[in-house]
């Protein structure tokens, strides 16, 4: 018969833990605010890890860090380099993680906190805005099979090829968590921020907007590509893509089981509109006088892709006389560059003109039950012309419609929006439209 020893006992324990399904909790700049609030955290960690979970916490820098980490970096160059704004920026999470450490430490549990260098995050060899390209496992199963709690730096990882420290993008802590949870194979990936789900609209905007107890990956990724900052939009590119089931909650009711973002079922019934997105980051930019000839359009498009300028919605107008106009929108941040590349080939191609107007907003409703239901769109732009907001371009694709309006018209677009749709009574009963 074989001998229990003590290198047996502990090879089944490892063997147990190894066996523990993985959760990944995500806590928000809001929940690690102060010393209370990373009180509350460890304890919502180490709750799960006393319910039977391996946990791997990801946090993001507390409360406004990372803006006033901007503010600074403004006040000292009005172009900061952008690997040494990586570096600056990353910092705001490397203090909340040994925080948090501690307050589980306090609470008599194992944690450990990694930053994205020391956790092995690897990343795209690009500043501001680096996509994930690998996630190292093997020290994380290490310190996981050692009964640690694992506190992660959220929004930053390294350069693959250049070993630089990068960031994700504001709000990328979310893509951490989501990456992370399909690089260990989680059960489920936590978001737990301000507010208790996702809503059908930011209920920072309409209070009685009502909060969705599921939404599919796809709905999501549009609403949180739109302008709905309550997710990052790659972190719900990369669940869907895994099949990661994602729990948006929140860090001050942490009982209420939030909204779960999945993949839907074919028969599940679609809501037409699931809720209302407002974009406040964009430019819009026209070039006039434009001659109405074959190629323009892939000329002015090219040189913008050339200089890594995202372009979202175009609309060229009808031929007047040979000449039309080309509209399109970019973010305000390259605004700059943009106007300048676009007056260069405005010049070449012989228009007469270029303008450039940074106070617009695009407002958008997104539902996977509109397909096949053109009054939606109409009672969109009805209730935005009852509330006199002039639509100044318009887009739509399958399950999204989106205006750009002014600026100033954004708070009552969406009101607007979420009451002809009757988004405040979702989950009650029906829509009626
Ligand atoms: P965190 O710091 O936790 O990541 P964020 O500020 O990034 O929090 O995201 C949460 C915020 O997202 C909420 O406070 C809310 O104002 C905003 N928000 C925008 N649209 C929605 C929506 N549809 N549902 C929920 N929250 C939304
Ligand atoms: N701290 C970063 C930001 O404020 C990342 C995040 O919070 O997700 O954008
Ligand atoms: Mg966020």
């Amino acid at each position: 018969m074989k001998r229990l020893n003590f290198f047996n006992i502990q090879e089944s324990l490892n063997a147990i833990i190894l066996t523990m399904p993985i959760l990944v909790q995500k806590f928000g700049g809001t929940s690690v605010q102060d010393a209370v609030c990373i009180k509350r955290v460890a304890k919502i960690a180490t709750d799960a890890q006393k319910a039977g979970y391996q946990v791997v916490v990801v946090v993001s820098a507390m409360g406004d860090t990372t803006d006033n980490l901007i503010d600074l970096a403004r006040d000292v160059t009005s172009k900061p380099d952008p690997r040494e704004y990586d570096l600056l920026l990353s910092t705001g999470e490397q203090i909340s993680i040994p925080l948090v450490a501690m307050a589980i430490h306090f609470l008599g549990a194992r944690a450990i906190s990694q930053t994205g260098l020391q956790v092995g995050i690897m990343t795209e060899d690009r500043h501001g805005k680096a996509r994930i390209t690998e996630i190292k496992t093997s020290k994380l199963k290490k310190y996981l099979s050692e009964e640690n709690i694992v506190v992660v730096a959220g929004f930053q990882g390294i350069s693959e090829s250049t070993g630089e420290i990068t960031t994700l993008g504001r709000g990328g802590s979310d893509t951490t968590a989501v990456a992370l949870a399909v690089a260990l194979g989680a059960e489920r990936c936590d978001i737990y921020t301000d507010v208790e789900g996702v809503f059908t609209t930011d209920p920072v905007i309409v209070k009685d907007a009502s909060r969705l107890k599921t939404i599919s990956y796809e709905e999501m990724l549009e609403l949180a590509s739109l302008g709905a900052g309550v997710l990052h939009p790659r972190s719900v590119e990369i669940a869907k893509n895994y099949n990661m089931p994602m729990r948006v909650r929140s860090s001050f009711k942490p009982q209420d089981d939030g909204t779960l973002v999945k993949g839907v079922k074919e028969m599940e019934l679609n809501n037409p509109v699931s809720g209302v997105a407002l974009d406040e980051s964009q430019a819009r930019i026209a070039i006039v006088g434009v001659p109405d000839k074959p190629g323009i359009a892939a000329k002015v498009f090219e040189s913008l892709a050339k200089k890594n300028i995202s372009v979202d919605m175009i609309v060229q107008s009808t031929s007047k006389d040979g000449i039309n106009e080309i509209a399109f929108t970019v973010d305000k941040e390259t605004i700059d560059d943009a106007t300048k590349v676009t007056k260069e080939i405005a010049k070449d191609i012989g228009a007469t003109g270029v303008t450039a107007e940074t106070n617009i907003a695009k407002v958008s409703i997104v539902g996977a039950g509109m397909i096949g239901r053109p009054g939606i769109a109409a009672a969109m732009f009805k209730a935005l012309a009852d509330s006199s907001v002039n639509i100044q371009m318009i887009s739509t694709s399958e399950i999204k419609v989106s205006c750009v309006i002014e600026a100033k018209d954004g708070d009552k677009a969406v009101k607007a929006i979420h009451k002809v749709f009757e988004l405040d009574k979702l989950n009650k009963e029906k829509q009626k439209i």
